[in-house]
């Protein structure tokens, strides 16, 4: 089995004075932070829910986050962290849809999540606000024995249409030996142990990713730094001030802090990082190649989805050899490539990637059709196509839903974007087929210039000749246009479904 990315944690025994959060927010000792999450727990016990039930979050990066959910986890509750950023009614469907008996919310948005609980007729949900004071002093009886193994369920982004609730089984085992497990597969497959380390959060804590690498560190007893935000030259000084060890980043924030100007990325000790992850959306190969000669061979890539977990997993010694790969099956788990009639597909051969293993399984909450969908037999697909090599290792094409088919050949938009974006003028860029009487799709590219470079048809003409001798003619954009700036979720991913239909209107 791989690393589940969303069940069966725990927060860390041991030495209670250890720091469990440093930086903004902290500092939170173990001792303190366990005692929050007890006191968490037996608010919501006290609110009526029980094992099996749902609350849900809707907060930004902060520590309360973190109490909320192993608050939850060790009631036996599934968490369903929902975005912040969401409208009222995304919230409400969301609330809805899990069935939320209970909704932790922070600040102001108790407005927007009062709003979003009227408007989906969610029925009597209580609403928290981890900003007054008194949100954690309901705790009637405060059992620090609890230790029920509850589960993330997450809603993934929705860049392919409705969020999906992923939703796991809940184990009826001692918790004990399920854990020790846990820590054995993230030692084996990611070589975190456990230790002094130091993990700083950038990513939104509501995304898989980011949420089940605050929870191994906690697992692990290593100490987490929580900005609220990701900000290039703020994470800078965070690794250096925090010595920071670890840390799960997704493209859009190397091309950021590759953006810097150079004297403000020396200023910068990064010495103590060990570990850089990154997965969720693609990185070109020359960024990738220019983060490690600015952070050493860091960068550990994955591959997986909320449904599967960290399935596939590239070393960076591994990436350096097999450039491009996202990696290679954790033990327990197969890679098969398949063509549309399910049959196997040799290495070199590009069809949809079904996965074998990860997870004790997955069903999309209350969608058995989509369910059935995915799966065919024990083997899963996340959506992606891709080949495999003959050493095994993955190559990633794009998600079947992207793909543009132009004059019966397949083009990856993700390809035609890698080459664009080792352009010097390009800080991003989405590739999206439009319909062609001709061809029948072609692709066009959206690009969102670097500062300094004017959005004119002569960049358009230097863009178009610059993919002339870099990419075969049939997958040159048919035309450049540019954008202020590109919808990216804050997890990373560019949602070209929702720039094809903005492209259609007008
Ligand atoms: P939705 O299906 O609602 O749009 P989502 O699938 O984007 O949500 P996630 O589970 O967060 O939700 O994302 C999984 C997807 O992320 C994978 O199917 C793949 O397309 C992409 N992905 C994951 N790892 C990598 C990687 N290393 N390189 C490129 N893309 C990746």
């Amino acid at each position: 089995m791989g690393v589940d990315g969303v069940s069966f944690y725990e927060i860390a025994d041991g030495e209670p004075d250890r720091p469990a959060v440093a930086g903004p927010g902290g500092p939170l000792t173990y001792g303190e932070l366990h005692e929050r999450v007890n006191r968490c727990s037996a608010v919501l016990r006290g609110l009526g829910l029980r094992r099996g039930d749902t609350v849900a979050t809707v907060l930004g990066n902060r520590p309360e986050f973190l109490v909320a959910l192993f608050g939850a986890l060790q009631n036996g509750l599934y968490l369903v962290p929902v975005s912040r950023h969401l409208s009222p009614p995304e919230i409400g469907y969301i609330l809805a849809d899990s069935g939320a008996g209970a909704v932790i919310t922070e600040g102001a948005l108790g407005v927007t999540v009062e709003n979003a609980v009227r408007a989906a007729e969610a029925g009597s949900v209580a609403v928290l606000n981890v900003d007054e004071p008194e949100w954690l002093e309901a705790a009637s009886e405060i059992a620090a024995d609890a230790r029920r193994m509850g589960s993330v369920m997450l809603y993934t982004s929705g860049t392919t249409g409705k969020p999906k609730g992923v939703r796991r089984p809940l184990l009826d085992l001692p918790p004990e030996p399920v854990f020790d497990l846990l820590r054995q597969t993230i030692g084996r497959d990611l070589h975190l142990a456990p230790g002094d380390d130091v993990h700083l959060v950038v990513g939104p804590l509501y995304h898989s990713a980011p949420c089940a690498h605050a929870m191994m560190a906690l697992t692990l007893g290593h100490t987490v730094v929580v900005p609220p935000r990701f900000e290039p030259e703020g994470a800078l000084r965070l690794i250096q001030e925090h010595r920071v060890t670890s840390t799960f980043m997704v493209p859009t924030m190397f091309h950021r802090l590759l953006g810097l100007p150079a004297d403000v990325r020396d200023r910068y000790d990064t010495s103590s990082l060990r570990q850089v992850f990154h997965s969720a959306a693609p990185v070109a190969v020359h960024t990738k190649r220019a983060m490690m000669d600015w952070w050493g061979p860091v960068l550990w890539e994955y591959y997986g989805s909320t449904e599967s977990g960290a399935v596939v997993v590239a070393k960076p010694d591994e990436w350096l050899a097999h450039p491009g790969t996202v990696g290679r099956a954790v033990d327990g788990v197969e890679i098969r490539i398949l063509d549309e009639d399910g049959r196997e597909l040799p290495p070199g051969e590009t069809g949809m990637i079904y996965v074998r293993g990860g997870t004790l399984g997955f069903e999309y909450h209350r969608d058995p059709a989509k369910t059935a969908a995915a799966h065919r037999g024990d083997l899963y697909t996340p959506g992606d196509l891709g080949h495999l090599d003959e050493d095994g290792f993955v190559y990633m094409s794009d998600r079947r839903t992207d793909l543009i088919i132009s004059g019966g050949v397949n083009l990856y938009p993700a390809e035609i974007e890698a080459v664009l974006l080792g352009h010097p003028a390009v800080a991003d860029v989405a590739v999206i087929g439009v319909p062609d009487e001709e061809w029948g799709q072609r692709p066009v590219a959206l690009v969102e210039p670097a500062p300094g470079h004017a959005p004119d048809e002569a960049l358009g003409a230097e863009l178009l000749a610059y993919c002339e001798p870099r990419l075969a003619r049939l997958k040159h954009p048919r035309r450049i246009e540019f954008r202020a700036a590109l919808p990216r979720t804050p997890s990373g991913k560019l949602s070209r479904s929702r720039l094809r239909e903005e492209y259609m209107k007008h």
